[in-house]
Order: C-alpha cells, then structure tokens, then sequence
C-alpha cells in the first residue's frame, strides 16, 4: 500500500501523534531530495519548505542550464552565465532548506536512509560519509552518458554533460588549432588535429557541431588563416537521418543545411572503437570498418542509468529492467515513499485494457450491461485523465468527438454499447501509449507536478482529486502527472534554427533563431542569469568570441 495510507494507520494504532519535546507540534515529514538539475530544481522552487524538514544533496552546488551547453563549448557563452549557485534557490523558499555538496553512494530502501559522501578534503573533515534518514525521498539523479561499452570510449572521447566538460572541450577545440599550427608537422597530421567528430546526431551532437561550425567561420579562420582549409567536421549517425526524433522536413532541412556549410554527415555508421588519434567506424549497410583519423571526438549518444540507481532497482525487485520505474504519480514501482523524476525514471503508462472490465462496471450505474452515449461520453471525460493515451489517439486519429469511437460496423452511431462493443471501441487506444523524452522540459514539469501534490498532501488525502473512478483504490489522492509539450528547438547555426512547435507546426530559419534567443532568454532560472546570457550573446555579435585558451 501507499507510504500515506501506511502512515493514517500507523497514526490510529499509535495514537496521538509524535510531539517534539520543545515545540508542542508534530514532527514534520523528512524530504531528501538527490539532485539539483532540471528535476531537483524545479521541485525545489515550487515546495512549501515549511510543511517538510527538507534536505537537499548534489555533488555540485548549482543548477546548470543544459540547453546552453553546447554554447560554452565555444565561448559563444560563458560557463558562469548559465549556473544558479542552489544556495541562491532555495533561500528564497519559505522555510529553511538543508544543502549538503555530497554525492550519494547508496539509497537503503528497507531503512528508508541514504548513504552521501561529501566532497570535502578528508583532511579537514575525518569522515566525510554520513547518512540521512527520510520518510520521503525523491530521486532527480539524472542520467549518465552510455558509451554501449565501446572501447575507448571512455579515455579518448569527450562528453557533453556537465558544465566541466564543455569548458574542456572549449579548451580542446583550441589545442588542435595551437597544435596544427606548430612547424615542422606533416599536412596529414594538421588535418588530423584539425578533424572534428562528433558521434550521435541528436539534438546536442547536431547543435554542438553547428556551434563549432560558426566559430570557424566566425571567429579562428581569421586567427589561423594557414591552416584554415584543413578543418573539417563529421557528424557520425547509427541511424538514416540526424535528428530523426523531429519531424521529417526538420531533419531534412539541417541535413541540407549541413551540407551547404561543408559538414560531413556519415549516416548509417556504427563506432566500433576509439584511439587517441583513430576512430575505427563500421559502415552498417557494407559491414566493413574504416578508420579515420581525429583530433577531437565529442561522444553524444543515449544516455544510461547511474550506478546507485541502478543499485537501488536491484534492492526493489526493478533489476531486470533499463530504466526505474514509477507510475503515473511518479511513485517508484515497490517503494511508493520513493519519487522519482526527470531522466533518471521513467512513466510505466498503465494498459487501458487491463482495466476495461472495472472501467465498464464502474460507468455501468444501473448495472444494466450496457452503457448509453451519455453514460460512454462521461466515462471518458474521467478516464482521459488517468490515461493519456486516449487523447493522443483522438488527435491522432483527428477525431473532435469522443462518441467518433462507437461507430457501428456500417459506420452509424450507436445509441448504446455493450461491454464487447466498449471494449472493441477503446482497442486500439493503447497502441498509442507513448514514453517521455529525456528532456529538461519533462523533468522541469515533473518537480512542478510533485510539489504540488506535496504542498496539498493533507488536503487531497482528505478530499481526494484524482479522477472519480479511481479514487475508491486508496493512494491517489491527486490527478495523475500530465505532460505539456511546448516544443523543441535545433538551433543550426549560422544564425538558423528549426522548431518543432504545438500543433504541429513547424518553423525554420533565421526567424526562428530569433524566436529561439527569446524563449532561452526567458527561461533562465533567475534575472541574474539572464543579464549574463544576453550580455554574452551581445558580446559575441560585437568583439566575436573569446579564443584564448
Ligand atoms: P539533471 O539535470 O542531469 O540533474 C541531475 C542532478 O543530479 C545534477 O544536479 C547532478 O549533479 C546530480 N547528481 C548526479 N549524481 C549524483 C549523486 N550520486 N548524488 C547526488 N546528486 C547527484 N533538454 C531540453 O528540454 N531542451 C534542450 O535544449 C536540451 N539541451 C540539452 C543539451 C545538452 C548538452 C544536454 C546534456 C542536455 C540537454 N537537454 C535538453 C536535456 C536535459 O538537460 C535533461 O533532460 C535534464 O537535465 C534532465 O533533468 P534531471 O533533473 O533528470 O537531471
Ligand atoms: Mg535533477
Ligand atoms: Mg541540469
Ligand atoms: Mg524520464
Ligand atoms: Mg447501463
């Protein structure tokens, strides 16, 4: 059963609640919350920290804007413009926050305790692990990045993850120019050092390569003018096209674009392993492998599961799956004290059809087996909310009506539907149940949606809000988590972007550059930020940006 409901009965069994001795108040609810990045955050912002005793731990002491990453590998923005120090965020809540710079290594379910080492010198402090009890915890961990085990991965290529590793590929990028430019090297060892890879034609592999595609053209074919025709840039992708998560004319249009410009794209092409100066690629529709000499890899594919997470899915029975598992209230599957968020969990999206019978019981009132239009109508309001599925198939389907569904064989409206017929009509509903993307969009919602439903805890499990047919079943006390989709950006440099927008609109080109400048100018996390971001793209259109190592 729920952590709440456990909770109300321990509460009756042990009569009046605890008492902490100086203050006549009940003890408040212990919240630990492991992150501080798009899911951590934006739960932070929007908790009513004087309900809970919080405490926060995050290895780094501030929230990154990660959209802006890519940027910082070129200078086009500086790397302190786009972090919030979290000591910043949460003192502006009310109530007190407790932050700890410390990495958890291990989250105890049975004792509800998670184990954190703080990254202090051990010098200074003689133990540096401690633990914390909670009652609530809730992982916004993130993801790390899957190198799929290749070899040489790990040791030669760059990531682009973290705030650190973009300022070292910023260094990087320098090296190889300082590097070709020195005497006495042969031509093919400057185009070496002068080739750019970048494995994964994603969103982040396809923006960091129009990055360093405008730097050179903008700012070092004017610095390193000798050396300026042996720069090249190959996008490597496993797949047909690059951004194919977009829409068609999307990848199509940055595919084209990448050409005009002189990036190399290699579709349909697999890493099979990395050297300090070679990568080895295998052509997936010859199966033979090439080599190809580099002076730089940016390695930019999926993302995998972390270490102690990966240990906490194995203590909750969760082992055998890739990605931690909550339900649609974002309550981890097994250990429903637990929460987790953003790229480090995932929906399990329930089948409507493990529920029909119920569903068709409870919309049924008379019991008459069978249900009328109006009864049908009503019963979908309800469960539309408890399964989104319904709703991307309506608009898949371009149906305005939820009744389009009960058409008979000859394509008439029915006037009432028996359970066979309820059934047949919700069939293919599920065929369109969809997980989320790792974005920070997803994650950011995520901690709003939690936070709310800590803030009215008491009130919902008093008066219950969750859709009406399933608030008999105990733990849902609030609707379900509902993702918006506000649309997703490429930028591709030379001043174009594309965007996939709601509707079903899609926009690209230079306008959409501008549009892209003020959505990413009003989503930076405090006025502060947003000062340093614009001022930096000021910068860059005045002076360029900055080369120096
Ligand atoms: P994160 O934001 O990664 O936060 C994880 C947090 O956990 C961090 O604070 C980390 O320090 C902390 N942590 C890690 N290990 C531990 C530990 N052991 N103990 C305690 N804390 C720990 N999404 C978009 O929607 N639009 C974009 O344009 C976009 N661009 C991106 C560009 C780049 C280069 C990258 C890398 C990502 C981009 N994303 C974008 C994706 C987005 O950043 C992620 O989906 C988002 O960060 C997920 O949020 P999260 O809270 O789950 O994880
Ligand atoms: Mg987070
Ligand atoms: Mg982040
Ligand atoms: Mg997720
Ligand atoms: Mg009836």
């Amino acid at each position: 059963s729920g952590g709440l409901v456990a909770y109300a009965e321990s509460q009756s069994d042990a009569g009046p609640p605890p008492i902490d001795s100086n203050q006549n108040e009940v003890r408040k609810k212990k919240v630990v919350v492991l992150g501080t990045g798009w899911g951590g955050t934006s739960f932070l912002k929007h908790l009513d920290a004087s309900q809970y005793d919080v405490q926060v731990v995050s290895p780094r002491n501030y929230f990154a804007f990660t959209p802006l990453l890519p940027s910082v590998t070129c200078g086009t923005v500086e790397a302190r413009s786009i972090v919030e120090p979290v000591r910043n965020i949460i003192k502006k809540r009310r109530g007190e926050i407790k932050y700890f710079e410390a990495e958890c290594v291990k989250i105890d379910a049975a004792n509800k305790n998670v184990f954190v080492r703080a990254n202090t010198d051990t010098t200074l402090v003689g133990n540096p692990e401690f633990s914390l009890e909670y009652d609530y915890l809730v992982i916004a961990l993130g993801a790390q990045v899957n190198t799929f085990n290749t070899p040489g991965v790990e040791e030669n290529c760059h990531f682009l993850k973290e705030v650190e590793d973009a300022q070292k590929i910023r260094r990087s990028v320098i090296d190889c120019f300082e590097t070709a430019v020195l005497p006495d090297l042969s031509e093919e060892e400057r185009r070496r050092n002068l080739h750019f890879v970048i494995v994964g034609g994603g969103p982040t592999g396809v923006e960091f390569a129009a990055e360093l595609h405008d730097y050179f053209q903008e700012d070092l074919v004017k610095l390193y003018p000798m050396v300026k025709d042996l720069v090249k840039i190959t996008v490597i992708q496993s797949g047909d096209h690059i951004l194919n998560m977009f829409d068609e004319r999307i990848s199509t249009f940055a595919e084209t674009k990448f050409k005009r410009d002189g990036i190399d794209v290699q579709t349909g092409c697999r890493v099979v392993s990395v050297s300090d100066k070679e990568i080895k690629v295998k052509v997936k529709s010859k199966g033979e492998v090439c080599s190809v000499p580099h002076g730089l890899v940016v390695w930019s594919t999926g993302v995998g599961t972390r270490p102690v997470v990966r240990d906490f899915m194995e203590q909750i029975g969760q082992a055998n799956r890739r990605v931690l598992e909550t339900n649609e209230w974002l309550r981890v599957k097994g250990c429903e004290d637990v929460y987790a968020i953003g790229d480090c969990a995932t929906i399990n999206q329930r089948k409507i059809m493990e529920d029909v019978l119920a569903i068709f019981a409870a919309a049924d009132v008379d019991n008459s087996g069978t249900l009328t239009i109006d009864e049908f109508r009503d019963v979908v309001d309800d469960i539309i909310i408890r399964y989104p599925q319904v709703e991307h198939y309506l608009k898949s389907n371009h149906l305005q009506d939820v009744t389009n569904l009960l058409k008979d064989s000859k394509g008439n409206d029915r006037k009432e539907v028996n359970f066979e017929e309820f059934k047949l009509a919700l069939s293919l509903v599920d065929s369109q149940r969809k997980s989320l993307p790792a974005t920070a969009q997803v994650a950011a919602q995520q901690g709003t949606y939690l936070s709310k439903c800590f803030n009215r805890r008491e009130q919902c499990e008093a008066n219950p809000e969750g859709p009406r047919r399933f608030r008999g079943s105990g733990q849902h006390h609030f609707n379900p988590f509902r993702y918006k989709h506000f649309g997703q950006f490429a930028p591709l440099g030379g001043e174009e972007a594309a965007a996939e927008l709601p509707g079903d609109w899609v926009s690209m080109g230079h306008s959409t550059q501008w549009l892209w400048y003020s959505v990413y100018a009003s989503k930076q996390v405090s006025w502060r930020t947003r000062v340093l971001v614009v001022s930096d793209w000021t910068r860059r259109f005045i002076f360029g940006r900055d080369s120096s190592r």
